[in-house]
């Protein structure tokens, strides 16, 4: 492996950290208008050791993200074995798609019909059924993955159409930048994306009705993700530490 995974420090409080996390959640809902509308909390724990990420999960973080196949593959058996949920939000290889299918219990960085066509082929083989999301890039930044906005329903709709996958939603990484209006500017498209997959869905026009989840936000921004609708925050350092 390229990287070597990090070690939880010694004196590490994961429960005091994911209360911590959990009660910045609270605020921001109750600032925005939404208090108790439920929330979650998704901790990334991509880069941190077997150890590190099941002592998160048995602290409580029910849900965990992982980026890495290879680290997923590596840690797998011991969040399953810690009660973990394990979403996948680093972007996804076809070759390595079967890793995703073992391990995960959601995919929310599905980006194209093909990636999504050999998670449905695995998935039936495997006889399991898969959550995805909708990965949308709604900066406009090269660097990012994720489909473009305007085609994002279309993708979504192909999707939910194919064998053993559910569509629940719609996942975004925010523009890496101080300024509030232009972060904002991203997950507010991202909802109203997710508002007209709903309301289409509701009119018979998009097979789209699962599709409620939006997963943005992180560390830096959740407050802001969750004023523009956010109902998954996927929180790294805030959690797990500085490594
Ligand atoms: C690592 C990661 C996060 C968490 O980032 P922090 O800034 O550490 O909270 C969120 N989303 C994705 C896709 C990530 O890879």
């Amino acid at each position: 492996m390229a990287r070597e995974l990090a070690q939880s420090p010694a004196d590490w409080d994961y429960v005091a950290a994911i209360a911590d996390a959990k009660a910045r959640i609270h605020i921001a809902e109750a600032q925005a208008g939404r208090a108790g509308s439920g929330v979650k909390l998704l901790v990334a724990t991509k880069s941190w050791d077997a150890d590190a990420a099941s002592a998160a999960a048995a602290a409580g973080a029910v849900l965990v993200g992982e980026s890495r196949m290879q680290e997923l593959a590596l840690k797998g058996e011991a969040l399953r074995a810690a009660g973990a949920h394990v979403h996948v939000i680093g972007e996804l290889q076809r070759n390595k798609a079967a890793i995703a299918v073992e391990f995960a219990e959601c995919v929310q960085t599905v980006d194209s019909l093909k990636l999504a066509e050999r998670l449905s082929r695995l998935c039936v083989e495997a006889g399991r059924e898969l959550d995805v999301m909708i990965q949308v890039n709604v900066s406009g930044e090269e660097s990012k993955s994720g489909v473009a906005p305007e085609e994002a329903l279309d993708l979504a709709s192909a999707v939910q159409s194919l064998d053993a996958l559910t569509v629940i939603g719609f996942m975004t990484i925010g523009l890496n930048s101080p300024d509030e209006q232009s972060v904002r500017a991203g997950y507010r498209q991202l909802r109203e994306l997710r508002d007209e997959a709903l309301i289409l869905s509701e009119r018979g026009q998009r097979n789209l009705r699962e599709a409620w989840n939006l997963s943005m936000g992180m560390s830096g921004d959740l407050e802001w993700a969750i004023d523009e609708g956010a109902t998954m925050v996927r929180i790294g350092t805030a959690v797990m530490g500085e490594r």
